[in-house]
């Protein structure tokens, strides 16, 4: 079969043959219809060896969908198939946190040497996939699996930041979304369907400003020097509740918190290496900010009944298996608008 492997450290991804793999005990086989492409591939693929956490080569793609093409001895509540979206940031699955459906913060995943499809373990820009257990497949019930498979992240962990921030977004209030590419293009959908707040949207190039204002951005703004000030004019001198960076480097941190209310969250999302300084007359009073990561179990349900529900709906590119090296190219030059879907 063809999968999109990153085989190198400092290489670009490429497609290669592999063996169709073979499900293991509790394991099922996926036939990948649709895989998204994310940013965070990029990040991954400029680290040296030394912060390389896993082994190459690795397949890439951690937003898989598919139809399940055979199940490994004792898989239960799995139909053959069926069409399944796949829950990536897996964990042990047995600890007080997995308990609660939290599997992306599992504090054993990694001393088990368990790593999330894609990011450690063979991923979804392939035909086929290996998901290691029933429990990291959620029924896609109707949803397109072109159109949803996105929500397994771009959607899953913007739902996770802004259901953390909702307690700020009270009528009234203003959230801030920089960065309205894959993620943030979700994000803005999902402030929309779930909090009464203003949404102003961030972004470098109109084209970017144009979907997130046809996602339901109530204002959009380049994201320059000017931005914080701007957004302060907005609100009348108060700021926003809540500041989203889809970005995560230097200038859009210093924007998140040049911008951010009293007593707002500050969150960012983007692993773009920029760094927040907080402290007592630095960050505006009370201020909380937060990194979080991808989303729990029950949130990704959630997700898929709001997409089902028809609040969210993502902009989405579809390509070939064989253009993903390119796919990845455009990405890395800002040149997708919402999120790219490959069809293995
Ligand atoms: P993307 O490329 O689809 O979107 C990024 C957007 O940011 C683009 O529209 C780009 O034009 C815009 N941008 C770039 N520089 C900017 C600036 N200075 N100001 C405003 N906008 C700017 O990427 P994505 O897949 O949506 O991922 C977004 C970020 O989130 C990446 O850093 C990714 O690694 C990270 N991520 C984090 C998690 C997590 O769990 N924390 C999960 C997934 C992705
Ligand atoms: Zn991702
Ligand atoms: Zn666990």
């Amino acid at each position: 079969m063809k999968a999109v492997q990153y085989r190198t450290v400092g290489g670009t991804p490429e497609v290669v043959e592999v063996p169709v793999p073979e499900p293991g005990p509790g394991q099922i086989l996926l036939k990948v219809t649709a895989a998204g492409v994310c940013h965070s591939d990029i990040a991954v693929m400029s680290w040296t060896a030394d912060q390389l956490p896993f082994p190459l080569p690795l397949t890439l793609g951690h937003e898989g969908a598919g139809i399940v093409e055979a199940l490994g001895a004792g898989v239960r509540g799995i139909t053959e198939g069926g069409t399944y979206a796949v829950y990536g940031p897996w964990g042990c699955g047995a600890c007080p946190t997995c308990a609660q459906g939290k599997e992306n913060y599992c504090p054993r995943a990694a001393d088990l040497g368990i790593r999330p499809p894609g990011l450690g373990a063979p991923g979804a820009l392939a035909e086929y996939m290996i998901v290691d257990d029933a429990r990291h497949l959620v029924p896609l019930d109707g949803l397109d699996a072109v159109q949803s498979v996105p929500l397994t992240d771009a959607g899953l962990t913007p739902y996770h930041a802004v259901k953390g921030a909702l307690p700020k977004l009270v009528p009234g209030s203003t959230a801030v979304v920089i960065g309205t590419g894959g993620l943030g293009h979700v994000a803005i959908q999902l402030l929309r369907a779930l909090a009464p707040s203003r949404v102003v949207a961030l972004d470098v190039t109109e084209e970017k400003l144009e979907l997130a204002g046809q996602v339901g951005a109530h204002e959009t703004l380049l994201s320059d020097e000017g931005a914080a000030d701007e957004i302060r004019r907005i609100t009348g001198g108060r700021g926003a509740e809540a500041v989203f960076d889809f970005v995560g480097a230097s200038p859009t941190v210093a924007i998140a918190t040049a911008c951010a209310a009293v007593e707002s969250d500050i969150t960012i999302v983007g692993i773009g290496g920029g760094a927040a300084l907080v402290g007592f007359g630095v960050t505006p009073y009370d201020a909380a900010v937060r990194a979080p990561y991808w989303g729990s179990r029950s949130e990704l349900y959630e997700v898929l009944d709001l997409a089902r529900s028809g609040a969210v709906d993502v902009h989405v590119e579809t390509y070939g298996i064989d253009e993903a090296p390119q796919v990845y190219e455009r990405l890395h030059e800002g040149r997708i608008n919402g999120r790219a879907v490959i069809l293995p």
